[in-house]
């Protein structure tokens, strides 16, 4: 494995800056589950299709949608650090599909 660390501030998942130069601000990071999945955060039940549920045990990943790469929130809260923990195909399947439906959702709020 290679040792690819992102750049954080604080221990902050949500100052992120990806290995491929997104941000939160610029093309968004998602909340995903330890699969890369994006998870659903809203509140209406089931959760929409395509998305996985919030895990119950709150070990949440941060999916950067560019480039496909996945953080551990865990790790980036308790070193303030960021290493890549691993990555997932963004451009085809149920994680691209899962991203697009969190998108739609953003965009409806
Ligand atoms: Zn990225």
């Amino acid at each position: 494995m290679d040792s690819e660390t992102a750049d954080v501030i604080d221990h902050d998942v949500t100052t992120i800056t990806c290995v491929c130069g997104n941000t939160v601000s610029k093309g968004g990071l998602i909340q995903a589950d330890s699969q890369g999945v994006p998870v659903y955060n809203g509140d209406k039940s089931p959760v929409p299709a395509g998305l996985a549920e919030w895990p119950a045990d709150e070990d949440l990943h941060t999916l950067c949608p560019a480039c496909g790469r996945v953080y551990r929130d865990s790790v980036i809260e308790e070193t303030g650090t960021a290493p890549v923990a691993f990555r997932v195909d963004v451009t085809a399947g149920p994680i691209a599909e899962a991203i697009r439906v969190h998108w739609n959702l953003d965009a409806q709020e």
